[in-house]
């Protein structure tokens, strides 16, 4: 019995190799979830540079009135200080059209500075928002990098101990096949435990001189009286 419990303790250990592989390539970070923060960071970041553009356009508007305004009141004041207007009506329509254009020059002074304030801050946040785009565009494709190698890794290694646990399979009774996998299914995946020292190598359960002495001359495999898994005599 011994030898045929040998070849299966050699199904078993590949079985172990397998689900170790599967466990681990379950275990992979996909980056999924740094895909979606890159995701997040790149709406982030455009929605802020909208806001900057929004800014730098209203003050290219505001420069541009303020131009004008400024050109216009120029315009009125060398007419008045030529001397050119002396119709007192005119001339008071005058004096109210620089005032105000001078009250509108304030406001867009005031708001030009506003907005140059604005558009620098905006521009911080905007650069932050990229660092941060950036940094996480690097770790995304980190990690997506280190999946990759360790699924192809892990694929290969599942391929071939299949290839392997096929190969081992066909020395071992199909009747002795299915109890293992009975066992294995609810004994958390280990069905041939190796005795050392007089005890089931899993549980650790003492054996009795009995179950020692069938583990050598049973034509049955001799189960852990405690674990209920198959025994293996030690070399
Ligand atoms: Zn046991």
């Amino acid at each position: 019995m011994n030898e045929a419990l040998k070849n299966l303790y050699s199904v078993q250990e590949i079985d172990s190799r397998i689900l170790a592989a599967k466990r681990a390539m379950a275990g992979l970070d996909n980056g999924s979830s740094t895909k979606a923060q890159v995701e997040q960071a790149e709406m982030d970041y455009k929605q802020l540079e909208d806001k900057l553009r929004g800014l730098e356009a209203e003050l290219k508007d505001c420069e541009l009135n303020l131009k004008t305004v400024e050109n216009k009141k120029q315009g009125y004041e060398r007419r008045l200080y030529a001397g050119e207007v002396t119709n007192p009506k005119e001339l008071e329509g005058m004096e109210k059209e620089i005032g105000m254009l001078k009250r509108n020059q304030d406001k867009l002074e005031t708001r030009v500075l506003e907005l140059m304030d604005a558009a620098q801050e905006q521009q911080g946040l905007v650069s932050e928002s990229r660092s941060r785009l950036e940094r996480l565009q690097a770790e995304l494709s980190g990690k997506m990098e280190t999946y990759d190698n360790r699924s192809k890794e892990l694929s290969e290694e599942i391929a071939k101990a299949t290839a392997d646990r096929t190969a081992a399979a066909d020395t071992v009774d199909e009747d002795l096949l299915r109890r293992y996998e009975g066992i294995r299914s609810r004994a958390g995946g280990i069905a041939v435990s190796q005795v050392g020292d007089g005890r089931c190598g899993v549980c650790h359960v003492s054996l009795t001189p009995f179950a020692v002495r069938m583990l050598k001359e049973s034509q049955e495999p001799p189960t852990c009286e405690s674990c209920g898994r198959m025994l293996l005599a030690p070399e």
